[in-house]
């Protein structure tokens, strides 16, 4: 008889989008006709920039002739694309890695999921608190938390960073032995930014403790303060304790188009591996669980990489950080206090006179027909907050914000 993982009975309900989902449902069947507006999702919405789809039109024409087509490529991805990778590295970052540590995928998502497949079912988890859902949900399927306590939100087992305002949203390392640490930087909710200092305490706990930290990179690309840290690779010693989830969907606009790549250094150790090991347990995944990202996708990034491709994908980095920056400033002309959307394309707003997260959802889709984020659906230290999301074409961000400027004086 086969039976079901029971772990996945521990999760609490997915709650959080579709409920959004219910509720600007519901308010606009009271209001029918009236147009919502969506500051919501954190999904892009401008076209790709033309050199990237100019390449994945001619992988297209390679693929429709037989002389040139190809099927299957490498499972770790394509040579052409990891060596742009590694490259990319050096020249913007300063970071000197090897071809073989970059394994390319179809997502920063999947493989923060996949990742935990490297690491025993007892190693004691540490995430960032609020966080994004993954982390958590992957790690209570795989067996390393107890049940979740409704009363405080929380999962028995897990240790939660809380990120406040009072830490600037980026916490300091547990004062507790754990195992493997899931920090996301730029942050999604929050869009807080790890500086240097912060990293290296996390990279120094980590070599000290043997511990793993798994580095969600996703909005490097926004980060325009140079001092700023956009590689945990840019901390010495990071290769030994660290690995680095990344995507092209943030960066490129490749939500849809769906590509990733992940970092495994040779150097990467824990308690009881050898130097390589890890590297090659994740090769070894890699080679048996998934057979390659796209072609097609894999020569948009290729493209992505390119000194003109890379410009055109900051400019569209730079429309969404100048949605941000007209989202922000009219949150704070109305005297609320915003945090995040400078280095990063989310503004986690502080609802005013304590209300709840979902409280002050409602009263921005009430009032002003804006969907936001409400920030308790990514923890429970993200109660009372917001996220708004910059994602979105610039005259239905103006829109949305002349909107709440006008109705949401409090
Ligand atoms: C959007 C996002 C990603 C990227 O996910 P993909 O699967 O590559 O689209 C990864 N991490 C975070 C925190 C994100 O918000």
């Amino acid at each position: 008889m086969a039976r079901i993982n029971t772990n996945f009975s521990k999760l609490a309900a997915g709650y959080l989008f579709p409920e959004v989902a219910r509720r600007t449902r519901v308010w606009q069947e009271k209001n029918p006709g009236v147009k919502v507006m969506r500051l919501g999702i954190g999904n892009t919405t401008e076209a790709l920039p033309k050199e990237l789809v100019d390449a994945m039109k001619h992988k297209l024409d390679l693929l429709s002739d037989r002389s040139t087509y190809t099927g299957y490529g490498d499972e770790q991805g394509d040579v052409a694309l990891r060596q742009a990778l590694r490259d990319f590295y050096s020249r913007h970052y300063g970071v000197e890695l090897e071809m073989d540590e970059f394994f390319v995928s179809d997502g920063g998502k999947s493989d923060s999921a996949n990742i935990q497949d490297l690491f025993s079912e007892d190693n004691v988890v540490a995430i960032q608190d609020p966080a994004y859902p993954v982390y958590v949900d992957s790690n209570v399927v795989g067996g390393r938390t107890g049940e979740h306590d409704d009363s405080t939100d929380c999962y028995k087992g897990f240790v939660y960073l809380r990120s406040t305002a009072e830490n600037g949203f980026i916490p300091a390392p547990p004062e507790e032995k754990v195992d493997l640490i899931y920090l996301c930087s730029p942050n999604n909710p929050t869009g807080a930014v790890a500086t240097k200092a912060q990293l290296k305490a996390f990279v120094d706990y980590a070599r000290k403790n043997r511990a793993i930290i798994i580095f969600d990179a996703a909005y490097s690309a926004y980060i325009e303060d140079p001092e700023l840290p956009r590689s945990i690779y840019e901390i010495e010693g990071a290769k030994e304790c660290a690995i680095e989830i990344n995507s092209f969907s943030k960066l490129a606009g490749f939500t849809g188009v769906r590509l990733g790549w992940s970092i495994v250094p040779h150097d990467l150790v824990c308690e009881n591996s050898e130097r390589d090991e890890l590297h090659r347990m994740w090769n070894r995944r890699q080679c048996t669980f998934f057979n390659g990202a796209s072609n097609i996708a894999q020569a948009g990034g290729i493209a992505a990489l390119t000194d003109e491709g890379y410009r055109a994908c900051c400019e569209l980095v730079d429309y969404y950080k100048g949605n941000a920056r007209i989202i922000r400033e009219g949150m704070e002309s109305l005297g609320f206090t915003c945090y995040g959307g400078t280095d990063s394309p989310y503004i986690w707003t502080k609802g005013p006179n304590g209300i709840s997260s979902w409280d002050f959802f409602d009263m921005i889709l009430d009032r002003c027909h804006v969907v936001v984020t409400p920030g308790s659906g990514f923890g429970p230290a993200g109660e009372g907050y917001v996220r708004i999301s910059a994602y979105g074409h610039r005259e239905d961000v103006e829109a949305a914000v002349a909107s709440i400027k006008e109705n949401l004086k409090i």
